[in-house]
């Protein structure tokens, strides 16, 4: 007998009482009390098709592993706190195989973030996983894709490009842990803008630009592509890490005056962090080499109705 939808909750997703919500799975709604004072709730949501965004069948832990790490990267990218996601997921029937290694990467990120599972939803049909997060920060601290300022500096963490460089991008792909998310948190008050570049650095700095009425200029030279490209030709380098997207980076923005401080958290973390260009008044993205020289860049950050 194959299960039902209830067994299949509880076998997989029940995990007993919440620790951290006050109410989690099991009844009509979860119940959430704020951690910290003087924060307010951070939410966003990501959805995970299959053919889309994973093949049916790539290792469901690793798919498990990616439909929540896509949803903290926006938490870092916000500088908010992880504290608790949602779960809404179709699958075509009820494969204790699949669903069982799928929980193994999804509860191995929740748990080592502290996020936890309180509820969701589940249905037949193609294999589609949509996550709801839900965080906290202080409002005046969050990293708003509003708020660069012109001659800020322009800071990019790890390397780009070998996401867009593996084939299916998912094995390689994995977005990264534990600095970035840490990152966010660490930038409160640091940075300005943030943002977490899952299109692409091209389309994803635009996105910061639109929403803060400025330009930017990026030194390709001081781009930290991934050693993975070396040997490429130049121009395949340019779009894999420029607008390959993926990388599930943080890029944000910062006073100078900064400097210093993201040069110790970088340090403190671990983690790469390279200073690529500089906010400046009016619209436009330039990108140029170590000489000045103006650099095209072909490919978008990436768009599903394009
Ligand atoms: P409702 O009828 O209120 O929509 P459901 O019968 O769909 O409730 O779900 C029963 C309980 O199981 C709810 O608390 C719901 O949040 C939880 N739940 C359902 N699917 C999942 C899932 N995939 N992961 C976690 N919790 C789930
Ligand atoms: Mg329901």
């Amino acid at each position: 007998m194959p299960l039902g939808e209830f067994e299949l909750i509880a076998r997989f997703f029940d995990r007993g009482p919440a620790r951290q919500a006050l109410l989690g799975v099991g009844d009509d709604c979860a119940l959430l009390a704020p951690a910290w004072p003087h924060c307010v709730t951070a939410v966003s949501t990501d959805m995970l098709l299959a053919g889309r965004h994973f093949l049916v069948g790539d290792d469901p832990a690793t798919v498990g592993h990616k439909a929540l790490a896509v949803n903290l990267s926006d938490l870092a990218a916000m500088g908010a706190q992880p504290r608790a996601f949602t779960l809404a997921l179709a699958v075509p029937q009820v494969d204790e195989t699949w669903l069982g290694g799928f929980c193994t990467g999804l509860f191995a990120i929740a748990d080592r973030y502290g996020c936890e599972l309180v509820g969701g939803d589940t249905t037949r049909g193609p294999i589609t996983i949509c996550i709801t997060v839900f965080g906290e920060v202080p409002p005046e601290a969050a990293l708003r894709r509003d708020a660069a300022q012109p001659d800020d500096d322009l800071w990019v963490s790890g390397t780009l490009g070998a996401a867009a460089l593996a084939v299916g991008a998912l094995a390689e792909g994995r977005p990264r842990a534990p600095g970035d998310r840490a990152l966010g948190l660490a930038l409160r008050h640091v940075a300005r803008a943030a943002i977490d570049l899952s299109d692409g650095l091209v389309g994803d700095l635009g996105h910061i630009l639109d929403r803060s009425r400025a330009g930017a200029e990026v030194d390709w030279s001081a781009v930290p592509v991934d050693p993975g490209l070396d040997g490429l030709p130049e121009s395949l380098r340019l779009r894999l890490a420029l607008a390959g997207g993926d990388d599930y980076e943080l890029l944000f923005s910062a006073a100078a005056e900064n400097r210093g401080a993201i040069e110790a958290i970088g340090r403190r973390l671990d983690l790469p962090l390279a200073r690529i260009g500089r906010i400046v008044a009016g619209a436009g993205l330039r990108i140029h080499d170590a000489r000045g020289r103006p650099l095209a860049v072909d490919g978008h950050g990436f768009d599903h109705f394009a």
